[in-house]
Formats: structure tokens, C-alpha cells, sequence
């Protein structure tokens, strides 16, 4: 059993600056691994700060997911959270060392897996309810969600919410609607899977090394989906066909789907862009 709430924050308010624990283990930033961190406390506990509050402030049993937590800033906010506990998953051999103190203070309450996200399970290592926060690894940020969201339609309950750090570039792309540049595969599975939202944008000062681009912070919450709903592949296919040939009318990009956008008394002239994620969700449904 951990300790309490009081104790745990105290415990970790006594640790040594971020710096210091970055100098003492030798945590020099490696690209490869996409390694940009969060320093400032103040960004860290707002992350986690506004996570909770869209979550209807209550994680009293909620198992905390991270990905990457690198020297370990983000972990320190989630263990300020009423958390019950923190699972954090971390690549880096020598990030895992560096979070030793972190795990002490954390008396129970935070457990740290060295190994690659992209090969695990969350579901696997902790009951619901569980919630992903994280600054992600930005080269695999994306088809890190996209493992989520997959996990998300099979199990509504899988995941109470995401809130990721994305390129903003992104994040845009997550949260763009019809008739947008922006609006693609991302938008519509993203939109069809969770009630999304960019929480906030964070220019590259706000991390050590600055990225060369700006970021957000987005929050996902799932949706319930009705028991008729398209499974995951029929989605990816549907927007995969019209979204490769976006500039193409749907009669010829979705031409084998043409008897149920007829059916659907959707226009076939219309361009990928202009469908929305319900029209795309009805097609593949058929
Ligand atoms: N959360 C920290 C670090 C973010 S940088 C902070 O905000 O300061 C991204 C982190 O993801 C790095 O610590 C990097 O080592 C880790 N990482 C990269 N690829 C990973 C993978 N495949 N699995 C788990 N962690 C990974």
C-alpha cells in the first residue's frame, strides 16, 4: 500500500531539482529518442492540473499511464494528483535510473517499466480505471494513439481519457473539421472515438532541448458508441480510400462503396474533405 496523498507530495517536493538529477545521471537529451522535457514544474502541474479537472476532477482510483517520462517532471506532477497510482513507461536505461528517487519517494505508489511503448499493453498491466498522460515521444506519438484509439473501440472502458502532447501540427489535424486543409484520416477516427479538445499550445522554450516546432496539449475523452458501430479496419479503409485521393470526387475515390453513399444520399460529387466524420462512419457501416 502506498502512502497518503500528503505524505507522497511532501515526499516529492524534497526531491532535488530536475537539473540536478538531469547532471548527476547524465541525462543529456538524445534526438533518436525524442527526447525534449519538460522542466518547469508550473507546465507540468497544469498538464495534469487540466487532465483532471476534464475528468470531472475524480482519479481517486485511477491508475495514471506515462509514456516517456524521461527525467521524470510530468511523474512528479501525477504523483501530486490524487492518482492512486503511476505506471511510468520509459525506453532510456538511464532515465529509468535517473527516476530511482522518485520511486522511493513514491513509497509504492509509482511504478517505472523499462521497456518500448510501442510493444505494450497497457490494459494488461493495471485495472480501470486508467488515464494516459504523457509527453510523447513525437516520432511515435501518432501510431502510439492510434494503438489507444484501436484499444478504445474494441473497449470503451479501456482508457477514461488520453491528454497528450503532440506536435501542434497534430494536433490541428486531430481536432479539424470539414471543409479544412487540415481534415483527414486522423480527424475522423480521433473525432468518431473521443470528444476531443487542445487544452493548450506550448512554444518550444517551454522544453530542454526546444523542438523545432510548436506543441499542444490535447485532451481525449472516449465515447460510448452504439453496439452497431463499424469496427476499427472498416474506418481506416473507408478514410484511407477517399483521403489518398483527396482532391478526387468520392464516385471515383470510393467507388467501390458507391451503392451505400447512394443509399446514404450523400452527393458523389463531393471531395474527401467534405464529408463529415458521421458520413464516414455511416459508409463504413454498410
Ligand atoms: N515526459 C518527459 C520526457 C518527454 S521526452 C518530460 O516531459 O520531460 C520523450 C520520452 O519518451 C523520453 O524520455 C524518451 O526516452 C521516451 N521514449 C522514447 N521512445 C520511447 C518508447 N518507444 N517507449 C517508451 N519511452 C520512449
Amino acid at each position: 500500500m502506498g502512502v497518503d496523498l500528503k505524505a507522497r507530495i511532501t515526499a516529492i517536493e524534497a526531491l532535488p531539482p530536475l537539473r540536478d538529477v538531469i547532471a548527476q545521471h547524465e541525462l543529456s537529451a538524445q534526438k533518436a529518442l525524442g527526447q525534449n522535457f519538460l522542466l518547469d514544474m508550473n507546465i507540468t502541474d497544469k498538464i495534469v492540473r487540466e487532465a483532471l479537472a476534464r475528468d470531472g476532477d475524480d482519479w481517486h482510483d485511477v491508475h495514471a499511464f506515462e509514456i516517456g517520462p524521461g527525467p521524470g517532471g510530468l511523474t512528479r506532477s501525477l504523483l501530486k494528483s490524487p492518482a492512486k497510482k503511476v505506471h511510468a513507461i520509459e525506453l532510456d536505461r538511464r532515465a529509468v535510473a535517473a527516476l530511482d528517487g522518485l520511486v522511493q519517494a513514491a513509497c509504492g505508489d509509482l511504478d517505472v517499466l523499462q521497456c518500448d511503448a510501442m510493444k505494450e499493453d497497457l490494459t494488461m498491466m493495471a485495472d480501470a480505471p486508467r488515464v494516459i498522460v504523457a509527453n510523447l515521444p513525437y516520432n511515435i506519438a501518432t501510431p502510439l494513439l492510434i494503438g489507444w484509439l484501436r484499444q478504445t473501440r474494441g473497449d470503451f472502458n479501456a482508457y477514461k481519457s488520453m491528454t497528450l502532447m503532440f506536435q501542434k501540427e497534430v494536433a490541428d489535424r486531430m481536432v479539424a473539421t470539414p471543409d479544412c486543409k487540415t481534415y483527414g484520416r486522423l480527424s475522423v477516427i480521433t473525432q468518431w472515438l473521443c470528444n476531443v479538445s487542445v487544452i493548450y499550445d506550448l512554444p518550444p522554450s517551454a522544453f530542454t532541448p526546444p523542438p523545432k516546432v510548436m506543441s499542444a496539449v490535447v485532451h481525449f475523452s472516449p465515447r460510448e458508441l452504439p453496439a452497431d458501430a463499424p469496427d476499427f479496419r472498416a474506418v481506416e479503409r473507408v478514410t484511407a480510400a477517399a483521403f489518398n485521393q483527396r482532391r478526387k470526387m468520392i464516385r471515383s475515390s470510393l467507388k467501390e462503396y458507391m451503392p451505400a453513399i447512394e443509399a446514404l444520399g450523400i452527393n458523389p460529387q463531393l471531395r474527401a474533405e467534405n464529408l463529415s466524420v458521421q458520413d464516414y462512419i455511416n459508409i463504413s457501416s454498410v
